[in-house]
């Protein structure tokens, strides 16, 4: 095999997750390209290489100095998101549910591993809350011992302060990783994050539909068993119509708001 190839191969083998079969197989592929996407390949490479810095306020993945969401006059700077992880900064936005803020951590806390907080950058997390009008913390770690010693720490150093702490990843078990997460799992914990008008809303709706689900209820047994009760008011059929959906509704209510 000639020496270019095999030094491809190499390269591709350097990616998480490549073994030499696969990269065998991109090496392949490559050769096939046509100059405009050897061009891109290229240019693409280099352009992460050189272009990609730390956001000087967030620490996310930008091309200027600051991100494009610290640079948002459109954003809630009352939501702070502290994430260990810029991957999910990205995930988050392009779920589009969070329009707070973020901080991204250079990994957690763990004095098993001597990882101190002092090595993820927790000294410019903390000034930033300090300086700036954070009302509610958000955590989105993977869970794990680590992300509970690094929530408790911060908490603990902020204690005194006007601040609320939640956690994002409630919905996530143990040892799962968030990229895996189907969004539904974190849209779930994130109820919190909608204002209090769209919560008294939420509860409203909810209640209604809850009521309708239990003359459904109340009228499929009545027919059942042919209980002539006054209660029975509602029309039958009027009821069945709205009484299917209404479960359907329900839970998925239940799912949102829990
Ligand atoms: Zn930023």
């Amino acid at each position: 095999m000639p020496d270019s190839i095999k030094k491809m191969i190499e390269s591709f083998k350097m990616l998480p997750g490549i073994g030499e079969k696969t990269a065998e197989r991109m090496a392949f592929s490559v050769m096939n390209f046509d100059d405009d996407q050897i061009e891109l390949f290229i240019s693409s490479l280099n352009d992460v290489h050189t272009k990609i810095k730390k956001c000087e306020i967030c620490n996310t993945l930008t091309e200027n100095d600051k991100c494009s969401v610290c640079s948002s006059n459109n954003r809630d700077n009352t939501y702070l998101c502290v994430v260990d992880d810029v991957k999910n900064v990205f995930l988050f936005e392009k779920m589009g549910m969070f329009n707070g803020f973020y901080h991204v951590l250079d990994g957690l806390i763990s004095p098993m591993d001597g990882i101190n907080p002092e090595d993820i950058g927790l000294d410019k997390l903390l000034d930033r809350i300090k300086k700036e009008n954070f009302k509610e913390i958000i955590f989105a770690f993977n869970p794990s011992i680590e992300a509970e010693t690094t929530a408790m720490y911060i908490k603990r150093i902020l204690d005194g302060y006007d601040l609320k702490f939640t956690r994002l990843a409630s919905g996530v078990p143990m040892g799962a990783n968030m990229e895996y997460v189907d969004s539904l799992t974190l849209e779930r914990p994130s109820y919190h994050l909608l204002g209090d008008n769209m919560k008294k809303v939420f509860s409203i709706l909810k209640k209604l539909v809850f009521s309708a689900f239990l003359i459904y209820g109340y009228n499929l047994i009545a027919v059942n068993f042919n209980l002539l009760i006054p209660i029975n008011i509602c029309n039958i059929s009027i009821v069945t119509f709205l009484g299917a959906p209404g479960m359907l509704a329900l839970v998925l209510f239940k799912f949102v708001t829990r």
